[in-house]
């Protein structure tokens, strides 16, 4: 299978070069603008609040260090990595805020070649991070980035009623993810969304045991051969399970997941004749489907004010960018436009639909939230610094005098709760399948 990755270094007619070379350093991706009144700016990028705006560090900084690294011809060979530079690389949780804000060519581009630098570096024999190795070589041993055995997987599920989909026929796939199933605090999350689908009455299946990573963590991280073994594994399981079994829906509680199956696996060539028939569907755009259709209402009171993080691969990072790639509207590679594919609203709903819940918005919202600090394999490397960064997100979340805050995300839900602690703050995280198991 060939995985048509975007590289810095490539000499293609368009490769990513064309790009990071057009940031202006005009310093517009320091902060969130929302249009008023009053319009507001507000601080979004972590990376940029904890060690400076300036030098490599945020957006522009990275494209500073992308020109250096392939500065052709007058510098050529000069580029030496240092622990320096991999620190700048490493400490972006790669959550797209500055993607939200630019608004010149390079927009479109800037996850991709933060995540090439990154490839770049592992190929250079210098990346990941020492902490980050054990992760891959977790996922090369046990397919999870988790370090847990394989048989493992399939605990959370224990004393639950759940169709095995290897031996019984199902049109929905409810793939858990690897944070539920090795991750203690997190296992209620697949408990409970197994709990919802059965009081709605969804017809389901799980792959147990034989489920393995959707690649998201290593890809990130930029180890692009690891990502492309299980991701291939995972596109065979898939198209089996839709030929053999009926699967015609895969179903993910774990942002992570989401936006890896939905944007990262299309890259592969043959992308669409894996998944011809088969939809995937985070499990908010799928209950939230449900309940329009009129299948289920929450019933339950609860007496409770909540706010909602979004998490960024659920929110921002799912888009379809448009770009004028042969120049017949406006010049080769100019950004024209983008289409927001990304859950915004759908929990945000269900939410206001439980009788008794009151909601309150945070200051930083949809595509210009804030990133909870754990992406890119910042919570691997450097624990503390997430939490403190989520520490910041659960001050923002007090402010709305919320009791719960409610997310979509096993990263986010973790990191907030560690966060939490940091700042001796009450205030919690849950999923929202388990306010609905309770609304329900
Ligand atoms: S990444 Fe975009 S917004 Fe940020 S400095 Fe460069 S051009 Fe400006
Ligand atoms: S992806 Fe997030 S952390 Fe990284 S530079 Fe952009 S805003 Fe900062």
């Amino acid at each position: 299978m060939e995985w048509n990755f975007r590289n810095i270094d490539k000499e293609a007619e368009l490769n990513l070069k064309h790009f990071f070379w057009k940031c202006t350093a005009c310093g517009t991706c320091r902060s969130g603008y929302t249009f008023g009144p009053p319009p507001t700016f507000r601080k979004i990028c972590p990376q940029g609040q904890k060690f400076g705006f300036e030098g490599f560090f945020a957006s522009k900084g990275k494209a500073a260090l992308a020109r250096w690294m392939t500065s052709d011809p007058i510098l050529k060979n000069e580029f030496e990595w240092t622990p320096e530079y991999l620190k700048t690389l490493y400490t972006c949780t790669g959550c797209a805020g500055c993607q939200n804000q630019c608004q010149i060519d390079f927009k479109p581009h800037i996850i991709d070649t933060i995540e090439a630098m990154r490839a770049k570096a592992v190929q250079d024999g210098v990346g990941p991070l020492k902490d980050h190795n054990v992760l891959v070589q977790s996922m090369r041993n046990n397919d999870n980035p988790y370090t847990g055995p394989r048989g493992m997987r399939a605990k959370w599920m224990k004393g639950l009623d759940v169709k095995d989909i290897n031996k019984e026929d199902s049109s929905v796939l409810y793939f858990a993810g690897c944070t539920p199933a090795y991750n203690a605090p997190i296992r209620q999350l697949a408990v409970k969304t197994v709990s919802v689908f059965n009081k709605i009455g969804v017809d389901f299946g799980t792959l147990g045991k034989k489920e393995v990573c959707c690649g998201s963590t290593v890809l990130r991280l930029g180890a692009r051969e690891e990502f492309k073994r299980v991701a291939e594994k995972n596109l065979e399981i898939f198209k089996n399970l839709h030929d053999e079994r009926g699967v015609d829906t895969i179903v993910t509680s774990c942002a992570g997941c989401y936006r890896c199956i939905l944007e990262d696996y299309e890259i592969a060539d043959d992308f669409k004749d894996y998944m011809d028939g088969i939809t995937i569907k985070h499990t908010a755009d799928f209950i939230y489907d449900l309940y329009k259709e009129g299948k289920f209402e929450p019933k339950n009171e609860i007496d409770m004010k909540v706010t909602y993080h979004d998490p960024c691969h659920l929110g921002r990072h799912v888009k379809d960018w448009k770009v004028d790639w042969d120049g017949s509207q406006q010049w080769k590679g100019s950004y024209l436009d983008v289409e927001d594919k990304g859950t915004f609203e759908q929990p945000r709903e269900l939410i206001k639909a439980i009788p008794g819940i009151k909601y309150e918005e945070m200051r930083r919202n949809r595509n210009n939230s804030y990133c909870c600090g754990s992406g890119g394999g910042v919570k691997t490397a450097f624990p503390d610094w997430a939490a403190e960064n989520a520490a910041l997100r659960v001050e923002e979340a007090e402010q709305t005098g919320a009791e719960k805050i409610i997310t979509c995300c096993p990263f986010c839900h973790a990191n907030l709760n560690d966060g939490a602690k940091v700042r001796n703050s009450q205030l919690r995280t849950i999923d929202l399948v388990e306010l609905l198991d309770e609304a329900l």
